[in-house]
């Protein structure tokens, strides 16, 4: 029997890992889908302390999964399809295994939200993306008009770092203020092939005759006006949602499935803890989720001491 599974890899989950790891606890963290986590599909990130000059994302998570391994942490690629938490030890199913364990920290994430047209999905992988780190080399957006969604950090990120690529890229926003803070949003305004739409949402994805992107129609808002412009590429950066499906009428969580936490990271249930992005939609950076991924592993321990007596 397990005595600390932590579900997920990202900032949370191997913070988690490396003081579970360092408590003598041998905790068992599981990748999910996504090994490292969101973090590994950025380019540089320059607001993790320690790093003055930036670190790339999937540097920072590799080492942070070294960090968590050095002191006995078993990192291993799997899938959480089941928990049964009607009793202790709890039972999770892992791709097909069945395991046990006394404690789990819940660090799961989040994923990229959608538009949520039809458009969008029909032409995922065929223009549309949600991760211009991923894609945005591809010889298809290369000296192309490009079209990223959003006004927060992410878009930002996204704008700036296609520039590299694209002709030119069109920043549509829904509103005429960036929410992203003050440095991205001049950062992203300021550079030249960067042109914001204000106001505006992307009511179709062109086009699924031609199995391709071609282009975006959008409406604004605030006249009600249609218009199309070409583009060979759409990258969504519109927040994120929870990774929390799995524990829906299980676990506490608020109307738009963030776990709520209890007392310090606990949950509701006895012995199982939270910690990252699936419980918090108001930081959600790295370094508060590795906070957060602390504190839930002190929270294990002492709940397993407890026990002990
Ligand atoms: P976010 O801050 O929640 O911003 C989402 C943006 O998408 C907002 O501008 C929002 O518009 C817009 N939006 C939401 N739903 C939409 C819809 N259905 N249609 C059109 N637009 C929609 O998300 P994020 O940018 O992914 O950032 C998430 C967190 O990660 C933030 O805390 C951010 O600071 C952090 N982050 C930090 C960095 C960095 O510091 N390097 C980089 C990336 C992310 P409204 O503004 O009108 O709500």
């Amino acid at each position: 029997m397990e005595k600390v599974v932590i579900i997920g890899t990202g900032c949370a989950g191997l913070t988690a890992g490396l003081y579970a790891a360092r408590a003598n606890l041998s905790p068992l963290v599981l990748t999910g889908s996504l090994p490292g986590g969101l973090l590994t599909t950025t380019s540089i990130v320059e607001n993790y302390p320690g790093f003055p000059e930036g670190i790339d994302g999937y540097e920072l998570m590799t080492r942070m999964q070294k960090q968590a391994e050095r002191f006995g942490a078993r990192v291993k690629f799997g899938c959480v399809e089941a928990v049964d938490l009607s009793h202790n030890p709890y039972a999770l199913t892992v791709d097909g295994e069945k395991l046990e364990t006394q404690t789990i920290i819940i660090a799961s994430g989040a994923s990229h939200r959608h538009l949520g047209l039809e458009s969008e999905s029909l032409l995922e992988k065929k223009g549309v993306t949600f991760c211009a780190t991923c894609d945005g080399a591809l010889a298809m957006f290369r000296n192309q008009p490009l079209v990223v969604v959003g006004g927060g950090d992410s878009a930002c990120e996204e704008a700036s770092y296609l520039t590299r690529f694209a002709s030119v890229v069109y920043l549509v926003h829904r509103r005429d203020a960036l929410r992203a803070s003050k440095i991205m949003a001049q950062r992203t305004l300021s550079n030249p092939k960067v042109k914001p739409i204000w106001d505006s949402v992307v009511t179709e994805v062109l086009d699924v005759k031609q199995d391709k992107v071609t282009g975006v129609r959008l409406k604004n808002l605030k006249t009600g006006k249609e218009s199309t412009i070409d583009c060979a590429g759409v990258f969504v950066a519109i927040g994120h949602l929870p990774n929390t499906q799995l524990f829906k009428g299980l676990i506490d969580m608020d109307e738009n499935g963030y776990i709520i936490p209890k007392r310090g990271m606990e949950t509701n249930v006895p012995g199982v803890f939270v910690a990252g992005d699936c419980s918090d939609h108001v930081y959600r950076q790295a370094v508060t989720a590795a906070g957060m991924g602390c504190a839930a592993a002190i929270d294990a321990e002492r709940y397993l001491a407890g026990l002990k007596q």
